[in-house]
């Protein structure tokens, strides 16, 4: 680590728990982020202020007015543009040696699996279903370890899904059958309670990286910010869960 590395991060590097070693294994980390909205902004944002190395980038929305009020890495010049695009531009100013791979056009499942196999781990900011599934599927089939959020109103959910553990899955919890196929793209929500959860995420997943503390794997954190009310419900592996009941055995992924 250089001078100038060593000064930027001297006031994370003196906490033991990291110390110069630690701060190593972040500048030599990679994370996805899917989903660059009112979560993936203060997750890249802090995973980028904190030293991780390459950050993936994964959304094919462009910002419109009505994101303003909670996507922190964007402002009223940037309507109408690619997120990744924008999101790049935003954390190159915090961090100008900050490794970008942009992902702009929507991932299918081949290209989700291809990409979260070349990461150390990934977190889920999306808003919908279908995509916390699809990425849930992926984490379990390659090993990566996976942090998802969620927020909605003024609550929100954080959990950790460690594959190589034998933890339970966001399928466990959530059964495609019984969610809506629609996200939480047109429901109400508070700022800053996005704010808190992509913060959480950012923190398990800057944890996770450093081999710190207990994870929330096996547990959600429940988050409910009018009574400021948190608390953690056991998550149970279901025996017959399609994506995770049987151990994880890494898919061979072919050509790009
Ligand atoms: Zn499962």
């Amino acid at each position: 680590m250089d001078e100038t590395s060593i000064l930027r991060y001297s006031r994370q590097i003196i906490l033991p728990q990291v110390g110069f070693a630690g701060q190593e294994r972040l500048l030599g980390a990679s994370v996805m982020i899917v989903g660059l909205g009112g979560l993936g902004s203060p997750v890249a944002i802090h995973l980028a202020r904190a030293g991780v190395g390459h950050l993936v980038l994964a959304d094919g929305d462009r910002v419109t007015l009505d994101n303003l009020h909670r996507q922190t890495l964007y402002g009223e010049t940037d309507l109408g543009r690619p997120k990744t695009q924008v999101a790049g531009e935003c954390l190159k100013k915090i961090r100008q040696n900050l490794a970008l791979t942009l992902h702009e056009a929507r991932m299918d499942e081949p290209s989700l699996l291809r990409a979260v196999a070349q990461v150390d781990l990934v977190v889920d900011a999306s808003d919908n279903f279908p995509t916390r599934q699809a990425v849930n599927r992926a984490c379990v089939v390659q090993g990566i370890p996976l942090v998802w959020g969620a927020a909605s109103h003024w609550e929100g959910q954080v959990s950790v899904v460690l594959p190589q553990s034998g933890s339970p899955c966001y399928r466990c919890l959530v059964d495609c059958r019984e969610a809506p196929p629609k996200g939480c793209d047109t429901l109400g929500v508070w700022p800053v309670v996005t704010a808190l959860v992509g913060g959480i995420q950012a923190h398990e997943a800057l944890k996770l990286l450093l081999g710190l503390g207990d994870s929330l794997a096996g547990k959600v954190l429940l988050i409910e910010t009018q009574s400021m009310h948190m608390h953690q419900v056991a998550i149970h592996k279901k025996p017959d869960c399609p994506v995770c009941a049987h151990p994880v055995t890494k898919k061979r992924i072919t050509g790009p």
